[in-house]
This record gives C-alpha cells, sequence and structure tokens, in this order.
C-alpha cells in the first residue's frame, strides 16, 4: 500500500482519506468490522482524535471521520454505532500476577474487613465451607484500616480453624499471617532461623506469632500442594473474562509458573486466549530460556516470552522495601534486599547471562536504595556488553533517590508503575518515611521531566485489575483515606492523556509491541475498548466510575456490557 510518501506531504485528515479513494475502493475488501460515530482518542500522536475505525480480520485498516470509514462498509460488515461514546486503545497491564489474580477472584476475601473481629469471621466462614485438609488462601487483609493498626496474629484465628490449614497474604504480597497447622506442616518452631530476605516474626519468648514476611513464606509456600493443570485452566479462563470486562486486552504476566504458560498455549490452540500475554518467569530460572536462544518478546500475537522478573527488596508496607535511611520509627530497620541479591554478585550474573541471551529483564524495586542498586547493575551491564535496545525495566520504582531520576534517563530504564499503589501507601507513607523521601514517591511527573517513559500496570492481585481505577489514581492522586482530595503531592499529578498514553502505549514500548499494538492506528492489532463516559471531559473524581462498555481483542468483541447481566464488580 503505497500510502507512506504521500501521508507525509498531506495534511492528516487528508491522509485518512486517501485509503476511501474510489480507485481503492474497487480492489479494497470490504471491513469486517466498523465502529462509527465514535469519539476516538488513539494514542497515535500523528492523529491523536477521529469518529471511526475499520477492522479487517485482526487489524486495524483506517482510522478517521464516519464518512470516511464508511467507504469500507460492505454487505456483511458488522456495524458498532459508537452513539458518541469514547473509544480508547485496549488497556496494557503492564505488571500483573494472573493467576494469583484469577484464584483470588474465589478466595477469601480480607481487603475490606476493618477489625481483626470481622478478619476472623470470615476466615471461620471460610473454613466451614472448605473440605478438611485443605488450605485457605489470599486474602490481602490491609491490618492499616483496624485500629490499633496490629499485625494478626495466629491466635485470631487458630481455635476457628483446627483441621484447616491457613496462610492468608497481606494485601502487597510480602506479609502472610499461618495458623498454627500451617506452621506445624512448613516445621516452623521457635528454633527455625530466619532466612536470608526473610522474617519470623515472633512474640516476647520467641515463638512464632504466624506472621511472616518475604522469604520466610517460602517456607509455606513449600508445603502447599501446587495446582493442578483443571485447577489451573479454570483459574486462567475465569480471569480471562474478568479481564475483558474491566477492559484490559493485554497483560505482562510476572514471575509467572511454567504450568501457567502452558495453560495458556492450551487455550491458545483452542482459540479461546481472549488477553494478549507477556510471560515473565523467575530470573532464578535464567537458563532455561538462555538456552532456547529465543530472546525477549519471542512467539506470537497473544503469547510472548523472553523477559525475567527479578526481585531487589521487599514492600514499604512490610517494612523490607530497601532504603538508605531506617524507616521512621522502626529502630534501625532499612529493608531488606531480598534472597536473590544475596550475594549481588548472584543478581549481577543473572544479569549478565540473560543480557547476553538477549532476554529482557524487569527487576521488583521499591526502595530508594534497592532501586540505585539495580540501577549500578544495570550500567554494568550496558559496560560489559555495550549499547543495545535492551528496556532495562524498574517494576514499581516507588521512592527514588534525587540523584537516581537522571540515571533512570541515562540507561533508558523504562518505570513499570501502579498507580493505585500511590493512593493506598499515600494514606500512610510518610508516617513511614518522613516528608522528604515521600515527595519522590511515586514521583510520576518527575518521571516524565527527565524523559524517563512509564508503563502503566496495577500489580493485580495486589491492587484491584481496573484500569479506570488506576487512571483515576493517576490524574487525582486522592489517597483512598479521603484526606487528600486534591492530591497527595498533587505536582506528581498527571494527565488524562498522559495516564492513558502510558496504559497504552507506554506498556507496549515496556514489552516491545508499540509497533503492533498501543494505538487506534491503521495496521495495528484491532484492541480497543468502549466507555461509558468521556474521561477527558468529566471531573477526574468520576473517573473511578466509569464503566466498560465493549472489549474488542484483535476485532474480536470478548466483552459487552449490554449482553453481561451483571454489573461492574470491584476486585
Ligand atoms: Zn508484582
Amino acid at each position: 500500500m503505497a500510502k507512506t510518501a504521500v501521508c507525509f506531504t498531506l495534511s492528516l485528515g487528508a491522509c485518512a482519506l486517501l485509503w476511501s479513494v474510489p480507485t481503492w475502493a474497487q480492489s479494497k475488501p470490504a471491513a469486517d468490522l466498523i465502529i462509527t460515530d465514535a469519539k476516538i482518542w488513539t494514542a497515535d500522536k500523528s492523529m491523536p482524535w477521529a469518529q471511526a475505525v475499520a477492522v479487517l480480520g485482526d487489524r486495524i485498516v483506517a482510522v478517521g471521520s464516519s464518512s470516511d470509514i464508511d467507504a469500507w462498509r460492505g454487505p456483511n460488515t458488522h456495524v458498532i454505532d459508537a452513539a458518541g461514546k469514547l473509544l480508547l486503545p485496549g488497556f496494557n497491564d503492564a505488571h500483573v500476577h494472573l493467576v494469583s489474580g484469577g484464584k483470588q477472584l474465589d478466595n477469601v476475601q480480607l481487603n475490606d474487613a476493618t477489625t481483626p473481629e470481622e478478619f476472623a469471621r470470615r476466615i471461620d466462614e471460610r473454613a466451614k465451607i472448605t473440605p478438611k485438609g485443605e488450605w485457605i488462601l489470599g486474602g490481602n487483609w490491609d491490618e492499616t484500616k483496624w485500629s490499633p493498626p496490629n499485625i494478626p496474629t495466629k491466635a485470631v484465628i487458630d481455635a476457628l480453624t483446627p483441621d484447616t490449614p491457613v496462610f492468608v497474604s497481606r494485601y502487597d504480597g510480602h506479609m502472610g499471617l499461618a495458623n498454627s497447622l500451617a506452621l506445624r506442616l512448613a516445621g516452623i518452631t521457635a528454633k527455625t532461623p530466619d532466612p536470608p530476605g526473610g522474617t519470623i516474626v515472633r512474640d516476647a519468648q520467641g515463638n512464632p506469632t504466624g506472621a511472616l514476611k518475604d522469604a520466610a513464606t517460602d517456607y509455606i509456600y513449600k508445603v502447599i500442594p501446587p495446582l493442578s493443570h483443571d485447577q489451573r485452566l479454570k483459574i486462567v479462563k475465569r480471569a480471562l473474562a474478568y479481564a475483558a470486562s474491566v477492559g484490559v486486552t493485554s497483560v505482562q504476566h510476572m514471575v509467572a509458573d511454567y504450568e501457567d504458560i502452558a495453560v495458556y498455549r492450551e487455550l491458545l490452540e483452542r482459540g479461546e486466549l481472549t488477553l494478549r500475554i507477556y510471560v515473565a518467569p523467575s530470573i532464578v530460572q535464567v537458563e532455561d530460556q538462555a538456552k532456547l536462544g529465543i530472546g525477549h518478546a519471542f512467539g506470537g500475537p497473544y503469547l510472548r516470552i523472553g523477559a525475567l522478573k527479578a526481585f531487589a527488596d521487599g514492600s514499604l508496607g512490610s517494612g523490607t522495601a530497601y532504603f538508605y535511611q531506617p524507616f521512621l520509627n522502626q529502630g534501625n530497620n532499612r529493608g531488606l534486599l531480598s534472597d536473590e541479591m544475596h550475594p549481588i554478585s548472584l543478581m549481577r550474573d543473572r544479569y549478565m547471562k540473560a543480557d547476553a541471551a538477549g532476554l529482557q529483564i524487569c527487576t521488583h524495586a521499591i526502595g530508594d536504595e534497592g532501586i540505585s542498586t539495580i540501577l549500578d547493575l544495570y550500567a554494568d551491564v550496558i559496560k560489559a556488553h555495550g549499547e543495545a535496545d535492551r528496556r532495562f525495566r524498574i517494576e514499581h520504582a516507588q521512592h527514588m533517590a534525587a540523584k537516581d531520576f537522571e540515571r533512570f534517563a541515562q540507561l533508558h530504564v523504562i518505570a513499570s508503575v501502579q498507580p493505585y499503589h500511590a493512593i493506598d501507601d499515600g494514606r500512610f507513607a510518610e508516617s513511614h518515611i518522613g516528608h522528604d523521601r515521600a515527595s519522590r514517591t511515586y514521583a510520576f511527573r518527575t518521571f516524565l521531566d527527565h524523559g524517563v517513559r512509564l508503563a502503566f500496570g496495577t500489580d493485580w492481585e495486589v491492587a484491584p485489575l481496573d484500569p479506570l481505577l488506576t487512571l483515576y489514581a493517576a490524574v487525582t492522586r486522592a489517597t483512598l483515606d479521603g484526606k487528600n482530595p486534591s492530591g497527595w503531592f498533587p505536582e506528581q499529578k498527571l494527565s488524562v492523556a498522559e495516564a492513558v498514553g502510558a496504559y497504552t502505549m507506554g506498556s507496549a514500548y515496556a514489552e516491545f509491541q508499540e509497533n503492533e499494538k498501543g494505538s487506534i492506528t491503521a495496521g495495528k492489532l484491532a484492541d480497543m475498548v468502549l466507555v461509558s463516559d468521556d474521561i477527558f471531559s468529566i471531573a477526574p473524581e468520576k473517573i473511578r466510575d466509569v464503566q466498560v462498555l465493549k472489549t474488542l481483542v484483535g476485532g474480536r468483541l470478548v466483552f459487552d456490557r449490554s449482553a453481561a447481566a451483571n454489573g461492574k464488580s470491584q476486585n
């Protein structure tokens, strides 16, 4: 198609028209699908706004005015009249735990339990319907919603769960509470030492309280029976349906198990994969992907591998993010480097191996020294192997040292961030780390000012998968406790266009797919979301109430609210 040369010299509107000149019409096929009378924000800087889009097969073939696109209409073209609603590129969540998220849809829900009594009541209720010996997992409890905000102990649930092993997670995934049966199954006693990068919380007598931090949770995870293939398949199908219902068309699955990949492949073969997935297994397994010689983003439009997920440190809420200076009111505690960083040369060696094999590296780093240390290691890799388009990522990039924004940009590191965490952690971050450090926390504006690329995601199941909540968070920075209605560090707010851009083009770039998806552009995959309200013009605080009406992946309608019975459910 010889439109390119002309497009550079004509105005953009004229360019779109070229797709519908009569000489073309004789040879070009009719579109399979037309979405017309929409308000389209394309995320394509060459033509940010349009009215209509034509789809042929799984790709967008034309974008323009409703009358331009009408020329693509044939007798069998399916037409969606958007009635003036806003159409966006599909959301690409750059950081999810898809199977844990899917599991969470079925697990006991503890996140909105506002007292330890309610927490215990829900576990009791669940234990009554759980077959003997089967585990109660998940939960996402959040003790900061309790007063006083004390970490729960096994004493709260032991009497309710004599025959049911319980290991319920804190919402940040860096701590969990085990009951006595679970501790017994895992062999954890007063004599068990803290593992590197982990803590067994103990009472005054030195006995485990049931709370386990970071690497200490592995004692428990080792004894939980693995999911069967069929269980996993069921969980993933549920996650796919949920993702479609909230407008997520691509995800990047961090720390995926190989068994997850097998399930994705099976669904792909059956034509049932309705979400595009980029898989990043643990860097601990770097040898496997390195041996294959595949490099980053290897695969097809629905399923790619070639990335690795590493851990530098823990989280803010659990007191395990790794800082230069101690947390406030926690003695000398300045966090923990993860077990993958003991010693740091172990991580460097794995990075070198991964990079030599052309694999992409995504590293969880939250505290300022954790982030800084990873930037050092990234710089070591570049020094050893030379400049290349590697798209190193730091996942979360929460608490930045002032000196590191510039370095982030120089090393071309992508900040893969989750704005919902900002309005969640914003409730307590200053009490943990003080005003100065908090001012460089979730510093999205400062990143953009330094020319750092942002990719947006949620960290589901840690935070809700719903992209409208994430956009709301990035645009308002209004903390969940209602105490910062005009924004927590409001100078870091983003515009709606910047936020949607980070969630679409930004995330696509973070997985080397910016030429395939991320904008509503002719030639790209037809992944699009129709929403109930125009987020560019409504009051920002209303963005969280906006509903997804239709979700299309590769031109296929994978969610249609008018056909779905239930209203919006927020996980
Ligand atoms: Zn995560």
